[in-house]
């Protein structure tokens, strides 16, 4: 049977306040979180602290990306303050990443490093303006980046449910995967270009997916976790 993979619900909001409404409001059914830049330049460390001290664990999503030396120094600090997840751009280079996977290991125990490949609000066309090129795949760029990844050491990677499955039958269980951009069947796409639903992600092996506003923006989140967790018990 395939493992159910964790959720982690994304603090996208402006601060602490709505942040911890939210948490209240989900209470047992969700015990991870991810503070993104929103949050985390409202409220800075003391929101991860507040997580913690409700027993949640922090997926703290800054997606670092710059020389290694102030990665290093950037995801030391995430991993001292307890952050459990943290994650880099992986485009930053092979360099970049393995001074992210030192930073974490001196930063404190348990604090995983995770590179984001292509970011699921990219489709082709975006990403070859992006780069410059009219030529680019994005399975072949993400399976690119997870191999620097992995050749750094890194916990996972961050990819599209839709290439999730390519990256896990390369690495395997050496590469835990980590899908956001999750929608319910006929459900808004918002930015997002790359979506899959819950049953899909679970299906192409993911280890963690993150909820956003599948969860933050509907009428009641606890109905609508409860609407991806009897999603996820269904086959895609
Ligand atoms: O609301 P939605 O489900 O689109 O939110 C997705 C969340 O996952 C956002 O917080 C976004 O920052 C994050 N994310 C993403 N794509 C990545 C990495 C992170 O959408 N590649």
């Amino acid at each position: 049977m395939t493992a159910l993979p964790i959720p982690i619900v994304a603090l996208d909001v402006p601060g602490a306040r709505d942040a911890m409404a939210l948490v209240d409001r989900l209470a047992e059914s969700c015990r991870f979180y991810k503070v993104g830049s929103e949050l985390f330049a409202a409220e800075g460390p003391a929101v991860v602290r507040d997580l913690q001290r409700r027993g949640c664990d922090v997926f703290l999503d800054l997606k670092f990306h710059d020389i290694p030396n102030t990665v290093r120094g950037a995801v030391r600090s995430a991993a001292g303050i307890g952050a459990a997840l943290v994650t880099v751009h992986a485009s930053g280079g092979l360099a970049m990443l393995e001074a992210a996977v030192e930073g974490a290991s001196a930063g404190g125990e348990g604090c995983g490093v995770l590179a984001v490949t292509v970011l699921t609000s990219l489709d082709a066309p975006a990403l070859g303006s992006a780069w410059g090129r009219d030529d680019v795949d994005i399975a072949t760029e993400v399976l690119r980046l997870a191999g620097l990844a992995r050749r750094a050491g890194a916990h996972g990677v961050v990819c599209a449910g839709t290439e999730a499955a390519a990256v896990r039958a390369q690495h395997g269980t050496a590469l835990a995967v980590l899908v956001p951009g999750i929608r319910l069947e006929g459900g808004t796409r918002d930015d997002q270009a790359r979506v899959v639903t819950p049953a899909a992600a679970v299906a192409a092996g993911a280890r963690y997916l993150v909820l956003g506003r599948v969860v933050t923006a509907a009428a009641d989140p606890l109905v609508a976790m409860q609407q991806v967790a009897t999603a996820l018990q269904r086959p895609a």
